[in-house]
């Protein structure tokens, strides 16, 4: 044996054990068994069946004698229930609880280097929390920070959900905030003021260049006389930024709490609205036969209401949440599709749940409300890949402890996040 020979032999050692370290475990296709209580396949439960992932997908579902548990770790999760990753509809990652900073500030005075760091730790939180898939419907402000942010999480930089981003979203102008200064200054915007015919397309076009994955648009805002949330757009607006949006398959998304703002985003062809605070039975069955979804964001007019001094438990409910509770009950009974979204960065990130606890309080049922933040999530989000327990999608899984479709507050109790097929809670 030359000395060449040993020298290449030797150096081989420490080399194998270093690609050993340092390899991505998704590499090695990793073949995991996961045997929980139950599972909640996104559509309904199934007492003992387990759930089979090889890699980054899910290979197989069903019964335990039905699925080969050969060649995979088994990982049992005794006392606990399997459910698809869970998907939030309304977040915004770049902000953070209106009580630590408001609005305003947050816009204006944070350094958008700052929102990024927070923002980091926000993805993670939500992440822990169950929730491997986000809308996040806008940066408030930091540009196209959430493009960014997207692709550290992709890269594996950062631990975060999987993104869809709507990048700056788009308000007409003069409507929006930060608002109440002086004429002499113009004050940076919470979003993109753009208006009219050629600037609406421009604008469509540039934040979908950019990396936006859907269009968000205030179809109406607190800009009436008395301060009042009145409509912003005209139909033709609307309509105008659906159909550049759709030339390149994309959906438009409206944030819409009054009756003509919702009117005008249905028929328009927005595909969810957002809020919907003052929708009448009228405008759900509108909503109903245009099939636009509703996303309600329980948690966030829960949340405003407690900032603003109301004792939750102590006093009795503020008018505004008198209210939601009959336009929501209004929108259930009217059969619009409900989505799963809380505004969450309006309360805490990693709190994702609330919102699907409040959704029970408001009258659905737990079943119900775990198909919104899976299934129906995933089918309005056009993501044919998640929300289900089915083999050949993606290997986003949650399991908490108890059973959350009898008592949805179990959703709280995480115990396992895989995302991708990778353990990041275990
Ligand atoms: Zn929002």
């Amino acid at each position: 044996m030359t000395l060449t020979t040993v020298w290449a032999k030797l150096w081989f050692v420490p080399c194998f054990f270093m690609m050993l370290l340092c390899r991505p475990s998704q590499s090695l296709a990793q073949t995991y068994l996961l045997r929980p209580d139950r599972i909640f396949d996104g559509e309904t439960t199934h007492e003992g069946w387990v759930v089979r992932v090889k890699g980054d997908k899910i290979e197989a579902v069903g019964s335990a004698n039905s699925v080969a548990a050969d060649g995979a770790e088994v990982v049992d999760l005794k006392g606990q229930t399997l459910v698809p990753g869970l998907i939030e509809g309304h977040s915004h990652l770049l902000l953070h609880p209106y009580n630590e900073t408001p609005w305003d500030d947050q816009v204006l005075k944070e350094a958008r280097s700052l929102r990024v760091a927070r923002a980091t730790v926000h993805a993670e939180k939500t992440l822990l929390a169950g929730f491997t898939t986000v809308r996040d419907l806008g940066t408030e402000g930091a540009d196209y920070d959430d493009v960014g942010l997207k692709q550290a999480i992709n890269q594996g930089i950062i631990p975060g959900p999987r993104m869809i981003v709507v990048t700056r979203a788009l308000i007409a102008t003069g409507s929006y905030g930060p608002k109440g200064f002086s004429t002499d200054i113009d004050v940076p915007q919470g979003a993109e003021e753009a208006d009219g015919h050629d600037a609406l397309i421009q604008a469509v076009r540039r934040q979908i260049g950019k990396g936006a994955d859907a269009i968000k648009i205030y179809a109406d805002y607190r800009w009436g006389l008395m301060a009042e949330a009145r409509p912003t757009y005209t139909v033709d607006e609307i309509k105008l930024i659906v159909e550049v949006a759709k030339s390149s398959g994309r959906g438009v998304v409206a944030h819409a709490s009054t009756a003509e703002g919702m009117r005008r985003a249905i028929v328009g062809g927005c595909e969810t609205v957002e809020h919907g605070d003052a929708g009448t039975p009228e405008i759900f069955a509108l909503m109903k036969q245009h099939g636009t979804a509703l996303c309600p964001t329980l948690a966030a007019g829960d949340a405003v209401s407690q900032y603003r001094g109301w004792k939750k438990g102590q006093e009795p409910e503020p008018d505004r949440i008198k209210q939601k509770r009959v336009t929501f009950k209004q929108a259930l009974d009217a059969g619009v599709t409900i989505c799963a979204g809380g505004d969450v960065g309006v309360f805490s990130h990693g709190d994702n749940a609330r919102e699907l606890v409040m959704m029970v309080d408001y009258g659905m049922k737990p079943l119900d409300v775990l198909r919104s933040a899976t299934s129906v999530n995933a089918d309005v989000f056009h993501l044919a890949n998640r929300g289900r327990l089915k083999a050949g999608l993606l290997a986003d899984l949650v399991a908490v402890e108890g059973d959350p479709t009898k008592t949805i507050a179990d959703l709280h109790r995480v115990k396992t996040v895989m995302k991708g097929g990778i353990f990041y809670k275990r």
